[in-house]
């Protein structure tokens, strides 16, 4: 019932827009309310603080129809509910947690978001923040650059990544997750970036000058923060491995249909081999993708170790949803390659997948570690 909710508001309101969306590379805000009343936005919220309290498993197949419908909407969506709202739900305090959520879970205060990456590396987030917290008083001082930041130009407070402790020997306890109001004086949100696909997300820079903000504003307790930084990622990654499989169901959709109809050679392309071989791989690629997005998510919801299966389910589904949007693209001919027909966003939407919240590569390193080492 809660996907066939989920799939039915995607198509109606989300998909007749995405192409529109795309080319304005605006998200379409009059959604975020309607959204916020469908309990979109309030995934990984408690239902005492205003969310829809569903499973992770629940969670991750309406990202999925959300990517189904839109690529750019749906990260946007994954990224306030997994990146936004996660950190403060799991790791605020009681205070916290009451000024935050209730606006955000509805969307009424505006979308989460989490600043982590910096323009000197995302991958490499011990060696590579430098954005630096002060306590000076009861206040931490934050100077530094943040780049690639979804949503916060849509959002109330961006959790933010700091170096709170300048000692080399702190290593991964020098960090700390804080809340930043983004109308403290000192945040500069910089004009949106110009992205090849996920256009109706929002994604910015950010400085900070001498941003002030109260020293409770630091989740838990200082020295955290890389910690919950990686905890965050893990549900993160099975948004974007549920949003890759939306992504190449959407693409296989429309190859399989345009493929009954196409005629080459005196029947539909569909009677060419070729051509069934590529649809009957994305088919059984696309299952099996969704298989380790469900189980990633399933095992978090038991509270049971997940890092690793969320991590594959990341790798797999974003590397077979380029796949798949690439034969889909194939299979159209030209009139795939043409902004006509919706698999050429699909394809630019997908191309992301695969860098953001960890890049392929760091996928394979999580792996790697985890079946070689431990
Ligand atoms: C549209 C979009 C939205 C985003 N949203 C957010 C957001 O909301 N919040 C946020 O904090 N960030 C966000 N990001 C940033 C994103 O998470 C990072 O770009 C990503 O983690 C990669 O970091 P990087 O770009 O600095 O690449 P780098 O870390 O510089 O990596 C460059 C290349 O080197 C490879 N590499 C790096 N280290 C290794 C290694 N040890 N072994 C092998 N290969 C390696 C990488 O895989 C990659 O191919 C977003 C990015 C985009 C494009």
């Amino acid at each position: 019932m809660w996907r066939q909710a989920v799939h039915e508001f995607a198509a109606k309101e989300v998909r007749s827009k995405a192409a529109e969306m795309d080319a304005n590379a605006r998200l379409d805000e009059g959604l975020i309310p309607k959204m916020g009343a469908l309990g979109l936005l309030g995934l990984n919220v408690p239902e005492a603080y205003g969310g829809a309290g569903v499973d992770a498993l629940s969670a991750a197949i309406a990202i999925e129809e959300m990517g189904w419908a839109c690529g750019g909407t749906a990260l946007s969506v994954a990224a306030h509910n997994s990146l936004g709202c996660f950190p403060i739900a799991a790791f605020g305090n009681e205070e916290q947690k009451k000024r935050w959520l209730p606006g955000l879970a509805t969307g009424e205060t505006g979308l989460g978001s989490l600043a982590l990456t910096e323009p000197g590396g995302g991958s490499d987030l011990l060696g590579g923040v430098r954005t630096r917290a002060v306590l000076e008083g009861d206040e931490w001082v934050i100077n530094g650059s943040k780049a690639w930041i979804t949503n916060v130009s849509l959002a109330p407070v961006v959790v933010t990544l700091c170096r709170t402790d300048p000692d080399p020997e702190a290593g991964s306890r020098s960090m700390s997750l804080i809340l930043v109001p983004t109308d403290t004086p000192g945040l500069h949100i910089h004009p949106p970036e110009k992205k090849m696909g996920v256009r109706a997300s929002p994604t910015h820079a950010l400085t900070f000058e001498d941003v002030c903000v109260p020293r409770e504003n630091v989740l838990q307790e200082p020295g955290r923060g890389l910690y919950q930084a990686l905890q965050t990622l893990d549900g993160g990654r099975v948004g974007i491995g549920a949003l890759a499989v939306g992504l190449a169901q959407a693409a296989f959709e429309e190859a399989a249909r345009y493929a009954r109809q196409r005629q080459a050679f005196g029947k539909p392309i569909a009677r060419h081999q070729a051509i069934q071989f590529m649809l009957a791989d994305a088919a059984t690629q696309i299952e099996a993708a969704r298989f380790l997005v469900y189980r990633a998510a399933w095992l978090k919801e038991q509270g049971l170790p997940y890092t690793k299966e969320a991590a594959m389910a990341k790798l797999f589904a974003t590397e077979m949803a380029e796949k798949v949007c690439r034969d889909a693209i194939q299979v159209l001919g030209s009139y795939g390659y043409s902004q006509e027909y919706p698999v050429e966003r699909i394809y630019r939407d997908a191309r992301l997948m695969t860098i953001g919240e960890g890049t392929s590569e760091i996928q394979r390193l999580v792996i790697g570690r985890r079946v070689l080492f431990e």
